[in-house]
């Protein structure tokens, strides 16, 4: 019991990486708890120790179907738009766009590797808020592409598996290095 309750509390969740089978979960809805709130608030906390724009709760061990998004400018990324904070409890995603774009992505789950993923430039989805409100929106652009990743998490999917072509996987030193400049 102990135990269980340091994980959940002030110590950092271990993010759990490629290879392990609680990433390829695919998650049922579930109702709205506070198990499900705290686990929002717990994915909010690592997100800003990570500085990530992106966390889904499979990524820290807990299969729940939650996940929360806040771009914020980075070293990494100095000219990417920023976004309000969301937190998506059971997202699903109603509308795709046709057309697709190609873009950077890496993952904590997926430590030191980056690679461009093509993602529908707009999708509309369904959640539950962390107040538990059903809540709808349009996504474009950067934002529906950290989206998709997100919720790609909740059904066992890494941005690996979206790649059509390996041949753009690249460490996050040779980003910064060669690719920096590439949309
Ligand atoms: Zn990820």
């Amino acid at each position: 019991m102990e135990k269980e309750r340091e994980d959940r509390g002030g110590v950092k969740p271990k993010i759990v990486t490629v290879g392990d089978p609680r990433l390829r979960k695919s998650l049922s809805p579930v109702e709205f708890c506070d198990e499900v709130v705290e686990t929002c608030d717990t994915l909010v906390m690592v997100l800003n120790e990570l500085q990530g724009a992106g966390l889904a709760a499979p990524q820290i061990g807990i299969p729940l179907p939650v996940a929360v998004v806040e771009i914020r400018k980075t070293n990494l990324f100095p000219e990417r738009p920023e976004s309000p904070l969301y937190t998506f409890v059971n997202p699903k995603i109603t509308a795709r766009s046709k057309s697709i774009e190609d873009g950077w992505e890496g993952c904590f789950s997926v430590p030191g590797l980056m690679g461009r993923v093509p993602r529908h430039s707009a999708i509309d989805v369904e959640w539950l808020d962390k107040n538990g409100e059903m809540q709808r929106r349009h996504f474009e652009g950067y934002l529906a592409r950290v989206v998709q990743h997100e919720i790609d998490h909740l059904s066992g999917t890494i941005f690996l598996d979206r790649m059509k072509d390996m041949s753009s996987i690249t460490t996050v030193e040779n980003f910064k290095r060669y690719h920096h400049e590439e949309r």
